[in-house]
């Protein structure tokens, strides 16, 4: 019997589910023929820091050489600005690259891998590529149920992957139940803490996942700058962690795996806090415009944390979408990641969410008009 290269492919993988990224903006555009804002993807609608983009501009022109593949300027600053070493931070293709290390460095088959139901979609696949089980823990009113999932750790636990906030809900967990949750975790196990969102999160305080992490030996804390410094298109981000998985990480990435494009940009938005301040601030008045514009068309938003909200809306959410789709705004549904009633709308300037109100408000009323008609 001869083989086939598809026969190499290992069952688990066979059978992963593929990431669906939201549509982009050109596609859906050229589909329809209509201009379009697209809410589906958390990116940050007032864009890179002007700062950013002239440090991008600088290095483009270095770009016949190699970037610095120990990304060292970067981590110093880096660790400088959380109180740690160089050596307990590593630089990824987004965090997304970080998200995947850990479960290549730490999982393989005949360990677990823990997450939540209703969480970022990578943990999954990440977990299952890996040649681990994947042991999934429902949810709470949309969020981490901390207490059941402490309760779900077994000997062969190796990486509990967390969002704080979370995505697709935008629901946060406090310092205090995060250290009540790390408290219940072996040492050999690693919690792995994505807060991608961290910034937006008014309830929470940036500094404590720092101090849990001072206090053990077995946390790895992920940032991005693909959120509140808009440079979701240059692919970098970055993790706190012990020198010795930063240096597993390190032997398994590839060499040069963040463009030295993205490193100045990186390092020139880090040194931009004006920009950070003003997307943290437009962002807050923006949600809350947005939930409530949302509220007093009958819906029920999930009160969020982040750049994103929440919306369960009822059985056929994939007809709504198109049906706003048609009407030139992407929002993402959530059948995939678990809430086949809900869908996900990012915040966006305020144009792009009137715009996004006056199609939900339109959609919602010709829904209505019809089940009045069929009541008749
Ligand atoms: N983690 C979470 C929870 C996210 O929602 C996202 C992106 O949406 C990422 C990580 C990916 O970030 P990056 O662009 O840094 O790969």
């Amino acid at each position: 019997m001869t083989r086939t290269i598809e026969d190499l492919i290992p069952d688990y993988l066979r059978g992963l589910p593929v990431y669906l990224p939201g549509k982009p903006i050109e596609e859906v555009e050229r589909e329809l023929n209509i201009h379009a804002v697209k809410l589906a993807s958390n990116e940050n609608p007032l864009g890179p820091s002007p700062k950013a983009i002239e440090a991008a501009r600088a290095a483009l022109g270095e770009s016949h050489r190699y970037p610095d593949g120990g990304t060292h300027r970067l981590r110093q600053t880096l660790a400088a600005r959380h109180g740690v070493t160089p050596e307990e931070m590593v630089v990824g293709l987004g965090s997304s690259e970080i998200i995947d290390l850990a479960a290549r460095v730490l999982l393989r088959a005949g360990l677990q891998g823990l997450t939540s139901e209703g969480s970022y979609a990578p943990f999954s696949i990440v977990i299952r590529a890996s040649g681990a089980e994947l042991v999934r823990v429902a949810q709470r009113n949309f969020a981490f149920d901390l207490q059941a999932m402490a309760k779900a750790i077994t000997p062969k636990t190796g990486v509990i992957y967390l969002a704080n906030p979370n995505n697709p809900t935008g629901t946060a967990f406090t310092g205090k139940e995060f250290g009540e949750f790390l408290d219940a975790v072996p040492d050999g196990v690693l919690v792995v803490l994505d807060e991608a969102y961290v910034h937006y999160a008014a309830s929470m305080q940036r500094h404590e996942s720092l101090e849990a992490y001072r206090k053990r030996k077995n946390l790895l804390i992920l940032r991005t700058f693909s959120k509140v410094y808009g440079l979701a298109g240059m692919r970098i981000g970055y993790a706190i962690g012990r020198p010795e998985l930063v240096s597993a990480m390190n032997k398994l990435r590839t060499p040069f795996n963040t463009s030295g494009v993205a490193q100045a940009a990186a390092l020139a938005a880090l040194d931009d806090k004006e920009h950070v301040k003003r997307c943290i601030e437009t962002n807050g008045a923006e949600r809350r415009r947005l939930s409530e514009g949302l509220a007093k068309l009958g819906l029920r938003p999930v009160p969020s944390e982040t750049n994103f909200v929440f919306l369960p809306v009822g059985p056929d959410t994939k007809a709504l979408c198109e049906e706003l789709l048609h009407l030139g705004v992407i929002v993402r549904p959530l059948g995939w990641m678990g809430f086949p009633e809900a869908i996900r709308v990012s915040v966006g300037t305020a144009e792009e969410n009137d715009k996004c109100l006056a199609a939900m408000a339109q959609v919602l009323s010709k829904r209505a008009g019809k089940s009045e008609l069929a009541a008749r």
